[in-house]
């Protein structure tokens, strides 16, 4: 049986999607030009059943104000557009227009000092704010299974372990309007997103190498990061 083709829009060469420079008079663009592994070829009932959702009167409220957002994170003070936010300020903008009184903070304790800044800054723009760090609970990381060689400060020392299932459960009883992650750990974010009630926006990722910015090793993935692209060679 002929192996299923899987969608790989990171691959495309001609971004048939975007219809780039046409105007609404054109309307949509053409299909012919999709490459055999684009998601409109291989999955057009999908689109169909997207439109779907976006007709309930809530989600279309959220993706509009959502695009909304995004309208405004940009200015126009020649022919060319030009940034004017950062995520701080579009994650608070944000949560205006959605009408989020309350925010919750799900942080690493690597980044407890960011936390008590973000949290000064939330406050000072309104907002009631809740914030719990992943060593919350005190479990020692032998309660899973870890073992004393595979603790990072030695086999002799208390380590607890990241709890990100109940900092999801106390997320969800403080009843915020929005949780915000904050350096969170790769499976830890997972596991936290996995049981959390409320919608969840990200502001940082955990990089301990690059200071959380994860896309430093791409932007480097053609000099000091060559090895990762060639893997085992
Ligand atoms: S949706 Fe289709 S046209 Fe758009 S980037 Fe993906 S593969 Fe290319």
């Amino acid at each position: 049986m002929p192996k299923t083709q899987d969608p790989k829009c990171a691959r495309c060469p001609t971004r048939v999607c975007e219809n780039h420079g046409a105007k609404m008079t054109d309307g949509p663009p053409s299909m012919k030009k999709l490459p055999g592994f684009c998601p409109m070829k291989l999955m057009p009932d999908v689109f169909t059943d997207a439109a779907a959702e976006y007709d309930k009167p809530e989600v279309r409220e959220f993706a509009r104000l959502a695009s909304v957002q995004e309208f405004q994170c940009f200015e126009k003070p020649s022919s060319q557009h030009r940034a004017r936010l950062s995520r701080i300020e579009e994650l608070m903008q944000f949560a205006l227009k959605c009408g989020y009184k309350k925010l919750g903070i799900a942080h690493c304790g690597g980044l407890i000092r960011e936390a008590g800044l973000l949290t000064n800054v939330l406050e000072k723009n309104g907002f009631e704010v809740v914030s719990v760090q992943c060593k919350a609970g005190a479990v020692a990381k032998e309660e899973i299974g870890i073992a004393a060689t595979e603790k990072i400060s030695g086999p002799e020392n208390w380590e607890s372990m990241c709890n990100p299932i109940a900092q999801a459960m106390i997320i969800n009883r403080t009843k915020v309007d929005l949780a915000i992650m904050l350096g969170l750990c790769i499976g830890h974010d997972t596991m936290f997103i996995k049981y959390c009630d409320v919608p969840v926006t990200v502001l940082a990722v955990k990089d301990r190498l690059l200071a959380h910015n994860p896309l430093g090793a791409l932007y480097l993935s053609e000099s000091y990061y060559r090895y990762m692209r060639t893997g085992n060679e």
